[in-house]
């Protein structure tokens, strides 16, 4: 893929889309997410406190949760729909085809413009686990989880940002190191044209797998053979587009042939 012509849109249009309208709803996003994330700590709190290990469990659960989320809305902002699109066009769509075009930009956003979008994401569910009933282990993990998932959503795009700083605070190069945050050279991949793999990017520890699993190669098939869409026409023009669209799928992962000695009588 080494010599696709992919055509991107204009950098300083986008970067004009960042209207006054977009930076409110930004600010009222981390707000009421804010206030949406005390309310749930104190809902989940006395009984996180009373079962630790269950919390923990749904603690990573969600954690890993917010990789996956990360990677679906990530591949679906950058294979569908337009900057265009009233609304969310200009307030979700457009940061990501910005980021392709200029990929340092996000490391030039304030706190605001970085996770103002993640916050909005995030409030719906966090508010509806805030409601559910405080009785039983099966709501309270699913509480915990979605505390921990939103956590997590929340700081996916500060993991990012920092994934394309030149040299990120110590604390922050180390949990890259360990994995425990999206490592540069891992985000890496994704940047390489047609930006068509490694969508994750809360930790990426989902990105292999989902990449050998063909996982958002077969849903672009689906989709564009039930709506007749081209998968990433606006973000690198129709030809380019067009030409990975069509590209074989890879081979499934060979699975690992047994190897059993059988007893003399069975064989
Ligand atoms: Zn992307
Ligand atoms: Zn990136």
């Amino acid at each position: 893929m080494a010599d696709l012509e992919i055509e991107q849109r204009d950098k300083s249009a986008l970067r004009a889309g960042y209207s006054k309208s977009v930076r409110r709803f930004e600010l009222c996003s981390i707000a009421a997410y804010a206030a949406a994330m005390i309310w749930l700590a104190w809902r989940i709190a006395p009984r996180a406190l009373h079962n630790p290990w269950l919390a923990l469990c749904a603690f990573m659960v969600g954690f890993v949760a917010a990789d996956f989320i990360s990677g679906f809305v990530h591949w679906t902002a950058d294979t569908w729909g337009t900057p265009e699109w009233p609304i969310i066009g200009n307030a979700l769509i457009r940061p990501f085809r910005e980021h392709h075009v200029d990929e340092k930009e996000i490391t030039r956003h304030d706190f605001v413009e970085t996770n103002g979008n993640n916050c909005f994401i995030s409030l719906a569910p966090t508010v509806l686990a805030a409601l559910l009933p405080r009785s039983g282990a099966a709501l309270f993990f699913a509480a915990a989880m979605t505390f921990a998932l939103t956590l997590a959503v929340f700081g996916t795009n500060q993991f990012h940002k920092w994934a394309h700083m030149d040299a990120p605070p110590p604390l922050v190069s180390w949990l890259q190191r360990a994995g425990l945050i999206l490592p540069p050279e891992h985000h890496a991949v994704h940047h390489r044209a047609p930006y068509a793999k490694y969508y994750c990017i809360t930790v990426g520890w989902l990105n292999e797998a989902l990449f050998r699993l063909r996982f958002f190669q077969v849903l672009e098939r689906i989709i564009s053979a039930a709506t007749g869409l081209i998968p990433r026409e606006d973000d690198i023009g129709k030809r380019a587009a067009l030409e990975v669209a069509l590209q074989p799928l890879p081979p499934l992962p060979e699975l690992p042939r047994l190897s059993i000695d059988l007893p003399p009588e069975l064989e």
